[in-house]
């Protein structure tokens, strides 16, 4: 039974947290399409339209039980029951910071893998209406390996099913329901690499932006990228209207090798045509993501270099000061270089936003919380890594054009 909790962690009742164990092979309701269950219905010789009525009490009632479909027969019921689930969250715990504008939730999942999402609630002003904003993950852990990012420090888990994904949002419109409010933008930069799950990533966003169930508009959904050229590809083909953002991090091959290992297979130059493809066959600018990591990635010139990169293009620059993690040896950089890192970039013509960390106090970046929570690597080890990313970085800065 799905049980949504409002709770500090503790650390005994994280350690009381089951690790990964056996999955319930039932498919999670909000992964199916309308006509997979339509079809499901008939086969069962119920009518269709209790696919509808299924689907009403999902996305716009917020079910998370089949007893809560009261109006189902129960035999109805209990078939769905056998065959589905109604939530893939089986456990939630939140934690507020940020003045209650943030919130964060760690969901346990069936087999007892962990995943974070987050509510940025960003109140109406200067004429913009009041935006709820949903963070969510799409993997366990990640395969790419960033070494600034708590997700890439846990390696890859699994893939996240549809319904997991959606799930996510599911929740969050629950919480905000009560309060009269609603989810109104959802991003995919909670856990995981998007675009290395993009079958059912893409699922979860066409369920999200169906207006027969979760009824998002296309516009309100990001999808952010480290720089799978695929996955970009593949997303432009079918030209949705969803937001790209790609996480550019550097414009220099050799930097970027190490701050976003993906770098070797799909060279950022790659990456960036892929994205202006994206950008010409959708017209939709392309949001680059820059964590800017003091002393590494956040000289004059790399910002030069990044505003010869992405001169002329359809582009919007979001600078972001990194989140301290403990696995690296690396600090933010100070408001003032990230200040003339963005006037680079805009004197370049480039609209460029330096954005704050949201909920840093509960560790808002990226895969945090539960990477507190998977096994401690010892100090030796952390010790190993840390020398590992100063050699690394010493020499891609010493690197020259590389
Ligand atoms: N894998 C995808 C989406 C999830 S990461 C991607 O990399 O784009 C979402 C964003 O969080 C990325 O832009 C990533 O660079 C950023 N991020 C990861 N660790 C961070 C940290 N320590 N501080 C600030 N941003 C971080
Ligand atoms: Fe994966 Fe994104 Fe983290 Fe890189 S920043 S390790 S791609 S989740």
């Amino acid at each position: 039974m799905p049980a949504d909790t409002l709770s500090s962690i503790s650390a005994g009742a994280l350690l009381a947290m089951p690790r990964a164990g056996a999955r319930d092979t039932r498919p999670g309701l909000a992964g199916m399409d309308p006509d997979a269950l339509a079809a499901w219905m008939l086969e069962r010789g119920e009518a269709a339209y209790r696919a509808r009525q299924v689907a009403d009490f999902l996305w716009d009632r917020g079910a998370v039980s089949f007893e809560q479909m009261r109006t189902l027969p129960a035999v109805l019921r209990d078939g769905l029951e056998a065959a589905f689930r109604a939530d893939t969250l089986v456990e939630t715990t939140v934690l507020p910071a940020d003045a209650g504008l943030t919130e964060k939730a760690l969901h346990r999942l069936d087999d007892g893998r962990l995943v974070e999402s987050v509510l940025m609630r960003y109140p109406a002003r200067d004429g913009l209406r009041e935006r709820n904003t949903v963070c969510i993950s799409s993997q366990a852990g990640c395969a790419v390996g960033c070494p600034f990012c708590a997700t890439g420090e846990l390696g890859f888990l699994r893939d996240l099913e549809t319904a997991e994904i959606a799930d996510q949002v599911r929740f969050w419109r629950r919480r905000l329901a009560p309060l009269g409010d609603r989810v109104t933008n959802v991003v995919f930069m909670g856990m995981g690499e998007p675009l290395l799950n993009v079958e059912r990533v893409l699922a979860a966003a066409a369920a999200l932006s169906d207006r027969r169930r979760f009824g998002l508009g296309a516009r309100h959904i990001t999808l952010s990228t480290s720089g799978v050229v695929p996955g970009i590809e593949r997303l432009t083909a079918l030209r949705p209207q969803y937001t790209l953002a790609v996480s550019l991090h550097a414009a220099r091959p050799g930097l970027r090798d190490v701050l976003v290992p993906l770098n070797r297979r799909y060279p950022v130059g790659e990456v960036v045509r892929a994205a202006t493809a994206y950008a010409d066959a959708t017209g939709r600018r392309i949001s680059y993501e820059v964590v800017l990591i003091d002393g590494i990635n956040d000289t004059p010139r790399d910002a030069a270099e990044m505003a010869r990169l992405l001169r002329g293009r359809l582009a919007h620059v979001n600078l972001i000061p990194m989140n301290p993690v403990a696995h690296t040896p690396w600090r933010p950089s100070p408001p003032e270089r990230l200040a003339a890192f963005a006037e680079v970039l805009r004197a370049a013509g480039l609209a460029t936003t330096i954005r704050r960390n949201r909920g840093l106090e509960i560790g808002a970046a990226c895969g945090q919380l539960a990477a507190e929570q998977a096994e401690a690597p010892t100090p030796a080890a952390v010790g190993r890594r840390r020398e590992r990313l100063e050699r690394e970085s010493a020499a891609a800065l010493a690197g020259g054009g590389a």
